[in-house]
């Protein structure tokens, strides 16, 4: 059976279900298989796979046994409901669109994907599993959708009020059932730290069972492999690939490196940034340099100390090797306002600003290229989620998808709260079992 260790300490050996409910090793390493299996048996006939298919064979080899067959393909297809295009905007340039699941980004993989796997590892509980999320946005619109109707977990979402987008409030203040929203009057920061204090009292994990969800978890990184060895099986050439991914927090990236471990032919990656450039300078200078983070237009990579960097270090304990498979480069806002709208114009193809600055990457690798390549870039948003920075720059409305139309019509349903941890325990231990 397929153990997992922590990053800071290989001897940790822990099951797959273990590494997934308890999201972070105690030493502050992140967890990781303790190999990464050979799937190029999966490579033969893949184009006439399904995406579900192709799943279920990459997930059974990481969870192998801890679900059984009906469970794991009740996991997959209740996770991924949704199409994954890939999508041919000039010779050999390809956009893989990441974003048609429920909050029209990436994240929805791995939310959706985490949320049904602790659905089926909670479900002999007599209690009900309560996970703290605190958001400044994205990442707890997403978790909060991929836990919807979840059996026996309760989501407990904090987020800044007033300080997240329209769209955002939406997605992540309109669920029922089992997800709750918590608008707290103060800052992300403030959101954070009564998540943390909840973890640390004595007295509310005595009466209730809190987990965290977090995007770290071993569980959102397998499923963002499934799409590479998909987009793969999409090809109809056999020229070598090329992967651009817009990076962030690097967990998409790490999900690249490992589908190539596991024997999927991709010839190189490239990292591509905005002006949050620790990576870029990494590759360049061989100094990890963690900053704080600045903001710019493709605001879910602005990260200035990539977490996820640990596992890539952990998979290539040689730079050099590093170097020859990933190439990285950071771009301007400028640069990515550009070319949002010349591949509007010359592709007919609206990107959003996430899959600007990845296009940016494939493109500067081809151009130092003579031979050709198949070029990928993941779109990781829907440019919907983006009109407000979109919109002035072509001069255009944007079209938004249905299902995002039918949240906007919903009303919002949080619940108001004071930055006050007295009034957050209260809360929770008055509803919440
Ligand atoms: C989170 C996010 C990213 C960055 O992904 P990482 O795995 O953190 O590198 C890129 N684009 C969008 C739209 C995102 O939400």
């Amino acid at each position: 059976m397929m153990k997992y260790y922590s990053t800071r300490n290989k001897s940790t050996k822990i099951t797959f279900r273990e590494a997934t409910l308890k999201g972070m090793p105690d030493d502050n390493g992140l967890y990781m298989p303790e190999y990464i299996p050979n799937k190029i048996n999966l490579l033969k006939g893949i184009d006439s796979l399904s995406f579900q298919d192709i799943a279920f064979n990459i997930a059974n080899s990481f969870i192998n046994k801890e679900l059984n067959n009906s469970q794991l393909e009740d996991v997959i297809n209740s996770a991924i409901t949704f199409d994954v295009p890939l999508v041919e905007i000039k010779k050999n340039s390809y956009i893989l669109e990441l974003f048609h699941g429920p909050t029209l980004a990436f994240k929805d993989f791995g939310a959706c994907f985490m949320a049904r796997i602790m659905e089926k590892f909670v479900k002999d509980n007599d209690k009900h599993l309560n996970i703290l999320v605190a958001t400044s946005g994205d990442t707890g619109s997403a978790v909060a959708n991929g836990f919807y109707d979840v059996k026996g977990i309760n989501v407990i979402i904090l987020y800044p009020s007033k300080k997240v987008s329209a769209i955002q409030e939406k997605q992540i203040a309109t669920l029922d059932k089992n997800i709750t929203a918590l608008e707290v009057d103060g800052t992300f920061d403030d959101c954070q730290n009564l998540v943390k204090k909840a973890f640390l009292d004595q007295n509310l994990n005595s009466k209730i069972l809190l987990s965290s969800a977090n995007s770290i978890n071993i569980s959102r990184l397998i499923p963002q492999s499934f799409y590479y060895f998909y987009a793969y099986s999409q090809l109809t050439d056999d020229l070598p690939v090329a992967v651009s991914v817009p990076s962030g927090n690097f967990g998409n990236l790490t999900a690249g490196i490992l589908s190539k471990f596991m024997g999927l032919p991709i010839k190189h990656f490239i990292a591509s940034t905005n002006a949050n450039d620790t990576v870029p300078n990494f590759l360049l200078t061989g100094d990890f340099n963690p900053k704080p983070s600045v903001q710019t237009i493709s605001n879910a990579m602005d990260v200035g100390n990539p977490s996820n960097m640990k596992r890539i270090l952990d998979i290539y304990d040689n730079f050099q090797m590093l170097k020859e498979d990933v190439s990285s480069w950071s771009f301007s806002d400028n640069e990515t306002k550009n070319k949002i709208v010349e591949t509007l114009n010359d592709n007919k193809y609206l990107l959003d600003p996430h899959g600007a600055v990845g296009l940016l990457g494939l493109n500067k690798f081809i151009t130092n290229k003579k031979d050709d390549i198949t070029g990928i870039v993941l779109g990781t948003a829907h440019p919907a989620k983006f009109s407000d920075i979109i919109e002035p720059l072509i001069g255009d409305e944007i079209e938004i998808p249905n299902r995002l139309k039918r949240i906007l019509d919903k009303d919002k349903r949080a619940i108001y709260m004071k930055n006050s941890f007295d009034d957050f325990s209260d809360y929770l231990l008055t509803n919440f079992k």
